[in-house]
């Protein structure tokens, strides 16, 4: 950090340890292991990374996990009969289809064949429903692991504005219903909103999820805000956020890139896993 910064790092790397910790003492009361499933399909290098970091977090949270990986020319039906077996399978919690899919593959008919009691990723829209119905339910784990930082440092939501940059199913709106039900007043911006800057300065919470390198800059951003960058670009190699650095001298809480939003998370899906089989298997 440079001399200039005054932003309160939320460190995502250190919340998303000590909660996988806890989670680690739930799992080891329960008269059961709890099991997830990862889905994938093809050999994206990056999918393929995001389901061995879960893996890990997996294990050390004491949660059994299994993958199957499956070749890009896989049919759709063969897919489906996969999510079918485990959807039947009682000792499975949990189900993750790594997204992307390879073209081709329908993902929405995919994300709608898993039991909802199983969709860790929070995407099946029953589950879409209660989040928006104000009911329990299983949530994508980014909104999740953004709402968990905003609480683990104690930053204030109800009542506060709250403008989340990006309206996509897993990130964008399920985040701006967590808001909502927190009591923020939220807006959601989107690559139509005119004068982005004229928006994003009203906000007391800032979450950027665009997938645009260096969308938000330090002219955006009101003074004390808390940033929340969710973005995550390969640029030469290298992970760039949607926020640029340089906003750490103006915001009151900003998070680091990376170590901020990604490791929460991993640890949410772990988290959700832990919820789902709680809540079917004492159904
Ligand atoms: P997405 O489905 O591509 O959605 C991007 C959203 O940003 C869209 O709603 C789009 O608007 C909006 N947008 C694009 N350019 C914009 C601009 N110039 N100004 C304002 N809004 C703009 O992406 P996503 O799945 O939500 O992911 C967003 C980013 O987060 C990606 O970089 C992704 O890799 C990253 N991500 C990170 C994590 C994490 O753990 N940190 C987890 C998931 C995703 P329109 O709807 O009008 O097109």
């Amino acid at each position: 950090m440079t001399s200039e910064t005054r932003a309160v790092r939320l460190d995502g790397k250190q919340v998303a340890a000590e909660l996988i910790d806890r989670l680690k003492f739930e799992v080891a009361a329960l008269p059961y292991t709890p099991k997830l499933t990862f889905v994938r399909v093809g050999d994206d290098p990056a999918s393929a990374s995001y389901v061995r970091s879960k893996e890990r977090l997996a294990q050390r949270a004491g949660v059994e996990s299994e993958t199957f990986v499956l070749p890009a020319t896989t049919p759709q039906a063969e897919l489906l009969e996969l999510l079918q077996r485990l959807n039947e399978d009682s000792g499975v919690d949990g189900i993750l289809v790594q997204l992307p899919l390879p073209a081709g593959l329908d993902s929405q008919a995919m994300l709608d064949a898993i039991d909802p009691r199983k969709d860790v990723d929070g995407l099946h829209p029953y589950n879409v429903g209660l989040l928006w119905g104000g009911r329990p339910g299983l949530v994508p784990a980014t909104p999740l692991g953004v709402m968990e930082l905003l609480a683990s440092y104690g930053v204030r939501v109800a009542g506060k504005h709250a403008v989340v940059v990006g309206r996509s199913e897993l990130v964008g709106k399920p985040l701006a219903a967590l808001l909502l039900r927190r009591d923020a007043t939220v807006l959601i911006a989107h690559s139509k909103t005119p004068d982005l800057a004229a928006v994003t300065r009203r906000a007391d919470v800032l979450v950027v999820a665009a997938g645009r390198p260096g969308l938000v800059g330090a002219d955006m951003v009101k003074p004390g805000a808390a940033v929340l960058d969710v973005g995550l670009t390969r640029v030469d190699g290298r992970i760039v956020g949607d926020v640029k650095p340089e906003v750490a001298s103006v915001a009151g809480w900003l998070t680091p890139m990376p170590g901020g939003t990604g490791p929460m998370t991993v640890a949410m899906v772990i988290a959700n896993t832990v919820t789902a089989a709680k809540w079917r298997r004492s159904a």
